[in-house]
């Protein structure tokens, strides 16, 4: 083998994770802490349940000022969280957090890990996470990025008992510490070697107690490290780069201040012996520990005693020098990942910039993409360029990079139809009720998928060849953002939707309704007959397009019969369609359809799913016409008025003037809405007026937390909105008030319509009892002594009604549960304007 393909060889390496984002270049300071990191070999992995759990002030401290390498390990991707930011839900909320994780690690320099764990939403036990997850499953996830990771010190943010508040939250800490064990363990998951680990045992595994939510774990006894310091290089506060990082959970709403001055972190032991001085003494954390690396260290020091800050290209050769120094070892872990840091601080101290893009933001199966290829030596240091290459596409140059000239290289490479799609590693199977399915192991752990495709740059500097990998991204400029930079997402070339999401057919009444099916083209699709089928009850329709012909980027859409006599006496089922298309380039797939979530705070995000509708063949009563709706964090609840046959407006500030709400036969606020609107104190006089004089005001849950506690009034009567919440969807329902019209008009409730409910009954429920305010509802979670009350709360104010209610109708109308239809029936119908049985 000779140097020069050792080297390039050697750019693989085991549990190489990259991200997306906007190429960017270190300035002086910021390439001296890197240096200063290439002395430090040792790291740290952080372990909790959920984005967000983790602790930035610290993650900040262990990779910037103690300068290990760090790792975040979230068991879940926070898929049962809420959003704050948008409708998002499940899964694509666990997208979102997954990227805003990413956000935050950019900032306080650690990497991100997680498990196929799925977070299926508030979970009070340890035991019900552990067997809903599958704790086999999950602990060897654990194992395996330890044993990939290695890391000297684990930390978990929680403990095992019921002081973690989240069942999740506990179960993390038990799978860490059975981990810590497992990793260790040769005939623990022994299956795992074949892919290149080994056992690990890390050095000890800490609990980080905190003082925080009412709870506070610390005590000065226990092991403790200020993490409040300086950093001058970077010219912050470790507070400071927390709290940007922290402010990256935007979905969460956890944006937070600064802070600066000394801050203690503590520390109790949970396994292996308690540290004295620093969190990882009695580790090697030096070059020492490594074969074959006498006198590293001492270059490294010498580079940093001759760096410049005003010319970090004069450091290039003697790190030049080093990297061929430690190329030369055995390659291992250390070895492999100091040579990736190493080549990265070369490149900014030589100013050179290697890019990769497309104007292309899908690259097509079956099409071509043309990839612009740019590379500049901004210092003039010795180097030339040997090699660029975009995967298969490979192209000698060879060519000196003279200074501050712009080298440009366009190719055009075929995507073939065998290049898989972009679809999120860990939604390729089909997932369990706990966790998702990944069979290929290599994948389990990474925070997302590896980039569609990748330039690589060979670049000989001192006669030392040096791989440099960079995604292809998707670059567009933006007239108000500027440049931007996202993932290139490899797609088939038609996506195929439904839309609605629901439709309800009212049973015994024969009606019909219309669906719409559209086609994208990412590719023109020549003349085709195309042939629409689709499966609901007992029918499967089909009708075929002949002139079917569509140019890329364009969408075609057909809008299709379904009827409740086809349902043969269901109440529900799912309608799922499909296209075909004659063009023999064309008829292999089973087209999908391609979700897009675009933030201004994360590359953009493309999965394909099944498109398919809920049809719902129900008995279903309504009575009035006209809702106001004020939107609140965001639902999908109007969407399902709309389809129940309700006209929707939504109202505003400008809008809360009795005259116009007594328009309205219901006024119903979006969740979360007195948390996100300030202007609603003020608007409680009109509401209550409105009620009063006969109205009907619904209101869905609001949060009772840090995040946004309520202060204004909502209701005629006060009451306060708890932190209580039952989180078994199935858990059985008592009936508190059989006779009141919520249960009774225009639908009969029964229990029947209590089933199928999905994630959760519901959160923040008011507390009860208070005066006036009437529990029409009793639920309970396992193991909880005693109905809560508080799901659904009415009370009669003048001539109208006030309703209240935590009940997660948000997530059961788009979910398609008939009963829940049926029962926000209810809710909107008012009784006091029921004319002869129907609307006013
Ligand atoms: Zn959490």
């Amino acid at each position: 083998m000779s140097l020069r393909s050792l080297f390039i060889a050697a750019i693989v390496f085991l549990f190489q994770f990259s991200s997306a984002q906007t190429p960017r270049t270190l300035n002086s300071s910021e390439i001296m802490l890197g240096i200063q990191k290439l002395q430090v070999v040792g790291s740290v992995l952080y372990v909790a349940a959920h984005p967000d759990d983790e602790n930035t002030r610290l993650l900040a401290y262990l990779s910037k000022e103690k300068k290990y390498r760090t790792g975040y390990l979230s068991i879940t991707r926070g898929d049962g969280g809420q959003n704050l930011i948008g409708d998002e839900q499940g899964i694509e909320l666990g997208l979102i957090r997954t990227q805003e994780l990413l956000a935050a690690r950019r900032l306080d320099g650690a990497e991100q890990f997680f498990t196929r764990a799925y977070d299926f939403g508030y979970s009070k036990s340890t035991e019900e996470a552990m067997q809903i997850w599958g704790k086999e499953k999950i602990l060897s996830d654990v194992v395996w990025i330890i044993r990939s990771f290695r890391p000297d010190v684990i930390i978990t943010r929680f403990p095992e008992d019921n002081r973690a508040g989240h069942g999740h939250h506990s179960a993390s800490a038990v799978l860490a510490r059975e981990a810590f064990l497992a990793a260790a363990d040769p005939t623990r998951y022994p299956e795992q070697f074949k892919y290149g680990v080994q056992v690990w045992q890390a050095k000890r595994i800490m609990w980080n107690t905190f003082n925080f939510g009412g709870a506070n774990t610390t005590n000065e006894n226990q092991f403790k490290i200020d993490v409040g310091g300086y950093l001058p290089l970077l010219g912050k506060s470790l507070g400071e780069i927390a709290a940007e990082s922290r402010s990256q959970h935007k979905s969460q709403g956890f944006g937070v201040p600064s802070s600066r001055g000394a801050s203690n972190e503590y520390f109790a032991p949970v396994l292996g012996d308690a540290p004295v001085k620093e969190l990882l003494d009695g580790v090697n954390s030096s070059w020492d520990k490594l074969e074959g690396a006498a006198g590293i260290t001492k270059k490294i020091d010498e580079i940093i005693n001759g760096f410049s800050y005003i010319n970090p290209s004069a450091s290039v050769v003697p790190m030049v020098r080093l990297y061929q120094d430690i190329a030369t070892m055995k390659e291992t872990y250390w070895r492999n990942l100091k040579l990736k840091e190493l080549a990265s601080l070369i490149e900014s101290a030589g100013g050179l910039y290697m890019e990769a893009s497309t104007l292309q933001p899908y690259a097509v199966q079956g099409d071509s993409l043309k990839v612009a290829i740019q590379i500049i030596n901004r210092s003039g240091i010795h180097a030339r360029l040997i090699q660029s290459r975009v995967d298969y596409a490979d192209s000698l140059v060879d060519r000196e990079l003279k200074a501050n000239q712009n080298l440009n290289i366009s190719r055009t490479i075929f995507v073939p139809e065998s290049k898989i799609v972009s679809q999120p590693y860990w939604l390729n199977e089909e997932m369990q009720r706990g966790s998702f399915e990944v069979s290929d192991q290599k994948l389990i752990g990474m925070p997302e998928n590896k980039p569609a495709f990748n330039a690589i740059f060979v670049v000989e500097m001192e006669g030392v060849p040096i791989t440099f990998q960079k995604p292809v991204l998707y670059k567009h400029t933006d007239p108000v953002k500027g440049e931007l930079f996202n993932p290139v997402y490899v797609v088939t070339p038609v996506s195929v939707n439904t839309s609605p999401a629901v439709i309800l057919l009212n049973k015994g009444k024969g009606a019909t309704k219309n669906f719409q099916l559209t086609t994208t083209a990412y590719a023109t699709i020549p003349r085709s007959d195309a042939r629409l089928v689709y499966r609901y009850g007992k029918t499967s329709e089909s009708s075929t397009d002949t002139s079917f012909r569509l140019n890329k980027g364009l969408s075609k859409t057909y809008s299709l019969p379904v009827s409740g006599k086809y349902m043969n006496g269901m109440e529900k089922d799912r309608l799922l369609a499909s296209v075909e298309y004659t063009n023999e380039k064309f008829n292999q797939a089973n087209y999908l359809a391609l979700a897009q979530i675009n933030y201004d705070h994360i590359p953009a995000i493309r999965y394909f799913y099944p498109d398919g509708i809920s049809i719902l063949n129900i008995q279903l009563q309504t009575a009035g016409k006209k809702i106001g709706y004020i939107k609140g964090a965001g639902d999908k609840v109007p969407e399902a008025l709309e389809e129940m046959g309700y006209q929707v407006i939504y109202l505003g500030e400008n809008d809360m003037q009795l005259s116009t709400l007594k328009q309205y036969d219901a006024v119903v606020t979006g969740i979360r809405a007195y948390n996100i609107h300030e202007w609603l104190n003020a608007q409680y006089e009109v509401l209550m007026s409105y009620v009063a004089e006969g109205g009907n005001l619904v209101v869905q849950y609001n949060t009772n937390s840090f995040i946004g506690p309520v202060k204004a009034r909502i209701g005629p009567q006060p009451f306060n909105i708890s932190r209580n919440r039952v989180t078994d969807e199935n858990s059985a329902i008592q009936i508190l008030e059989p006779s009141d019209p919520v249960l009774n008009w225009p639908n009969k409730i029964g229990s029947a319509d209590f089933e199928g409910w999905v994630q959760e009954r519901g959160i923040y429920f008011a507390e009860v009892p208070a005066q006036g305010v009437k529990a029409i509802l009793g639920m309970r979670d396992a193991g909880e002594a005693e109905d809560q009350q508080g799901s659904l709360v009415v009370s009669q104010y003048g001539k109208g009604r006030f309703i209240y209610t935590g009940l997660a109708f948000f997530r059961q109308l788009p979910a398609g549960v008939p009963g829940a239809y049926r029962f926000f029936a209810n809710l909107i119908s008012n009784p006091n304007v029921k004319v002869n049985g129907s609307a006013k």
